[in-house]
């Protein structure tokens, strides 16, 4: 018998499948599609190696990814410089980003009577307690009675960092929990080499070193015996162990467990979840547009563009560059914000950079119903995401970014898969059966 099956082979299930395993239990995971990785897989195409969007690791080396790899003793390469310039374009032209104090003294952005005023909310917000926080939104925080053009510009890209359109529907805790950690991490986003695939690569050979993986089974149930899970149901199969890890979005979980097993304020948060969702584009270009090596942001309309084969060349062949771009879309999608997502998208990528369509030789249209499992505001923060154990069921764990990790999106898989492992070697410690 297995020690624990798990359902789900996205980043939080194989970062947990790999750490048990590491740890000496057998794992068994099961995976619905052929391929591994959910939101993070990634695909060959070409010469071009492409994540699934726009893939960036916050924190780098001294995020929860980077802290899964630590544990399990495996290498984890980032690429490029520590700093990458990041661009914000305004009033018709790119304007560097200031990530230092020094350059939010020097930049442009603000004027100089709303540098102070800048400064006094940094520090307030180094000072500031994020519990009394997470409930309440960015703009609650903030207080700016007068809020001026450059204000507003660094503020929104506050709550943009998180992934939130707007500092009116951001839990501030959320945004200044990252803040903090950004200023003393030395690298504030990580780019792998090779994108996506190395951490799927690595997290899925150590997984299978000891354990194993079964993709194209889709998990529809679970048998209980005794007030416990006995095995996760696929088809005609069942799959037996001494515990269960469920390790994609919450709202899949109604549908397996009988309502009457969840406590209700798991299958409200289930029931009442709010994801962020969006377009994203890539674009294949004959020739390159530009060397930027950060982020590009438009922020009315918010679009994001990225040029991944300026920081990894090999994700790009000799002389081409790959672009990706992405532009949010409110929860729930539907066909008309995609239209008009695709033709604001167009129209931002060619006034930032004039003659861009013409070097494009394929495209690839990425429609995103679910992009971070749970959007940053208040009622999903931190505190209030449901936790790894289940009292009612002794033996389900759960993990997945819309669990009570830290961070947001892939922050959030990696660290509460973290924190479902050590649950869960606790649990095999402490139980025979
Ligand atoms: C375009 C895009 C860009 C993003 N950019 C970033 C970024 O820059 N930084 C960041 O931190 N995050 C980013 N994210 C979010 C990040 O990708 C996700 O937070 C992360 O991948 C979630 O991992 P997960 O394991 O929790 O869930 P998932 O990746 O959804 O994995 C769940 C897995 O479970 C499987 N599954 C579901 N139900 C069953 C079942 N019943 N039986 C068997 N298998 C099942 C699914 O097929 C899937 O493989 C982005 C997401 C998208 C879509």
């Amino acid at each position: 018998m297995f020690d624990v099956v798990i359902i789900g082979g996205g980043s939080a299930g194989l970062a947990a499948g790999a750490l048990l395993s590491h740890r000496g239990f057998r794992v068994r995971l099961l995976e619905k599609d052929m391929f591994l990785g959910g939101r993070a897989r990634s695909e060959e195409r070409d010469g071009y190696l492409l994540d699934y969007g726009m893939h960036s690791y916050r924190l780098g080396e001294n995020g929860p990814l980077a802290r899964v790899f630590r544990e399990l003793g495996a290498p984890l390469q980032f690429i490029g410089p520590h700093r990458l310039s990041s661009y914000i374009f305004e009033q018709g032209r790119l304007h560097e980003l200031p990530d230092t104090l020094a350059g939010l003294l020097s930049t442009p952005l603000l004027k100089w009577r709303e540098k102070p005023r800048m400064l006094a909310v940094i520090a307030r917000m180094m000072g500031a307690g994020t519990e009394r926080w997470y409930p309440r939104t960015l703009t609650e925080f903030l207080r700016i009675p007068q809020m001026t053009p450059g204000l507003r510009t660094l503020t929104d890209l506050m709550a943009l960092t998180v992934m939130a359109e707007s500092p009116d529907s951001v839990s501030a805790g959320e945004v200044i929990d990252l803040f903090r950690k950004a200023v003393f991490s030395r690298r504030k986003v990580g780019e792998l080499a090779g994108g996506s695939a190395q951490i799927i690569g690595a997290l899925q050979k150590i997984l299978i070193a000891s354990g194993e993986i079964i993709p194209g089974t889709r998990v529809t149930g679970f048998a209980f015996s005794s007030g416990r899970i006995r095995a996760a149901l696929a088809g005609p199969d069942e799959h037996e162990a001494r515990a269960f890890l469920y390790s994609a979005p919450i709202s899949g979980l109604t549908g397996l467990v009988p309502r009457n097993l969840l406590p209700p304020e798991i299958a409200g948060f289930a029931d009442r979840l709010v994801s962020t969702s969006g377009l994203s584009i890539d674009f294949g270009l004959a020739a390159p547009v530009t060397g930027i090596l950060g982020a590009i942001f438009n922020q009315d309309p918010v679009v994001i563009g990225r040029f991944p084969s300026n920081i990894d060349p090999l994700r790009a062949p000799p002389g081409k560059q790959l672009s990706t771009w992405l532009r949010p879309i409110t929860f729930p999608i539907t066909r008309e914000k995609i239209e008009e997502a695709e033709k604001t998208l167009r129209t931002v990528i060619e006034e930032i950079f004039p003659g861009f369509f013409s070097r494009v030789e394929w495209e690839r249209k990425l429609v995103l119903p679910v992009m971070d499992g749970l959007s940053m505001q208040p009622g999903q923060d931190f505190p209030n995401r449901p936790a790894s154990s289940i009292a009612s069921i002794p033996n389900l764990f759960l993990a997945g970014d819309t669990i009570q990790g830290k961070g947001s999106g892939g922050d959030i898989a990696f660290s509460s898969a973290l924190s479902a492992t050590d649950i869960i070697t606790n649990y095999l410690s402490n139980t025979n059966g």
